[in-house]
């Protein structure tokens, strides 16, 4: 980020472009930016055109009946039906892996649908599941709800504690399961213990790091089994489609990607060509999105009308030093809480925010806010929220890549005096 796009110049300005930079450097050396944009192309494509086609075919045609003999019998790579994958799902599948590391990555039509297809290929009936307790409420209710109707037991336990989470297990767990950062509290796992506490009792391993996104954390690399994302957030980038993602080994993605081909949920050719699209910028979004979040968040900490901040790039959050060492930067999500304020004087500071629109969702390059309370537990039960941590004082704001200083003005005239 350059001074000359700041129009507000916050005191920390400094500190963030410097962040920024720190995180430029490291991301030069991954190659991050090369693989976001040519990763899984071929250099010369049909019509010899720069992009990829999309090809909106539901079937596949062999050239006659032997082809079909070889195709099974040779194993041969080639399409065959639209529920078994597409081509441009295959070239965002291998950018994906690129980027995060992986040896393969396996696209679904959302980001719930790739968790519950990890879900539902790991688990049988009388397996258990242990699960970090601050998620996605979707996530939680699939366990609950659903796994628990095919016989599929869940314990969550407090975040982070590690100890807990190892009283849990038995010789009925099959899955450990943790998001890093967590939504909308922005804890930060170490993924050290996470995966070494796996590997200890053989069980796998999975993060769904949708938050992190693999510009600032690539789980794979401390030795997690499967990576889950929702790329409808920031890998799309442009809150227009919606897609999901897991990655892993080729071995642990096989009978996952046997179980998609059986039960579909996967995408359309063209909600493809706009996530592989939305990639070409992944880096320089992203760097974007840490900005704002790291200068946003700041700005909030300062303000004297804000009760606490959840955002790990503060050196006031929980698991700061954790963040430091196992992430390059701390993306666009930010939580909040306003001081002495009911539900309904926090709607009236939402409602006063002009930039950001007010939305579930995140990860995109429009700015958006909104009270968990009224967006996602609305219907739930008073202890429950309060279990969970999700106050009625409540607001989370993803950072879009808007100008830094206006998004922080916005904010200013929002919270008032
Ligand atoms: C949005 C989100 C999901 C669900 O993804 P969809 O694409 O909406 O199905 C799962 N986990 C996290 C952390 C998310 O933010």
């Amino acid at each position: 980020m350059t001074t000359t796009e700041t129009k507000l110049n916050s005191p920390k300005e400094k500190n963030t472009a410097d962040q920024s930079q720190a995180n430029a450097d490291k991301s030069a050396t991954r190659k991050l930016s090369t693989d976001a944009v040519h990763a899984g192309e071929a250099r010369q494509k049909p019509g010899d055109a720069i992009t990829d086609p999309v090809f909106c075919a539901s079937t596949y045609t062999f050239a006659d009946s032997q082809s079909i003999i070889d195709f099974i019998e040779q194993g041969q790579v080639r399409e065959e039906y639209g529920r078994y994958g597409n081509p441009g799902e295959k070239v965002v599948e291998a950018k994906l892996a690129a980027l995060e590391g992986a040896e393969e990555g396996l696209l679904y039509a959302s980001g719930m649908a790739a968790i519950v297809g990890v879900f539902m290929s790991v688990l049988n009936a009388g397996d258990e599941v242990i699960f970090f307790d601050e998620c996605y409420h979707r996530s939680r209710e699939f366990c609950y709800k659903h796994l628990a109707r095919f016989g599929v037991t869940t314990h969550q336990v407090k975040t982070g504690d590690f100890d807990a989470m190892a009283d849990a297990i038995n010789e009925n767990t099959r899955l450990l399961v943790s998001e890093s950062p967590t939504n909308p509290h922005l804890s930060v796992i170490d993924l050290e213990k996470f995966a070494n506490l796996g590997k200890k009792y053989q069980i796998d391993s999975m993060i769904d790091a949708t938050l992190a996104t693999p510009f600032n954390l690539r789980p794979i690399e401390f030795g997690v089994d499967y990576v889950a994302h929702s790329a409808t957030k920031y890998l799309g980038g442009h809150n227009d489609l919606l897609a999901g993602v897991v990655l892993g080994s080729r071995e642990k993605l096989a009978p996952v990607r046997n179980l998609r081909g059986v039960t579909g949920g996967i995408n359309h050719p063209h909600s493809m060509y706009l996530l592989s699209r939305g990639l070409k910028t992944f880096e320089l979004r992203m760097q974007r999105h840490n900005a704002n979040g790291q200068a946003v968040a700041e700005f909030l900490e300062s303000h004297p009308r804000v009760e606490r901040v959840y955002y790990p790039g503060l050196e006031s959050h929980r698991d700061h030093a954790i963040a430091k060492s196992q992430m390059h930067g701390f993306g666009g999500l930010v939580t909040f809480l306003i001081k002495d304020a009911d539900w309904r004087a926090t709607a009236d500071v939402v409602d006063r925010v002009k930039i950001a629109r007010i939305a579930p969702s995140l990860g995109g390059v429009e700015s958006l806010i909104e009270q968990p309370l009224l967006m996602s537990y609305y219907e739930a039960a008073p202890e429950d929220r309060q279990r969970w941590g999700i106050y009625d004082n409540m607001i989370r704001m993803s950072c879009g890549i808007e100008n830094t200083g206006d998004l922080i003005e916005d904010l200013n005239q929002a919270l008032g005096s």
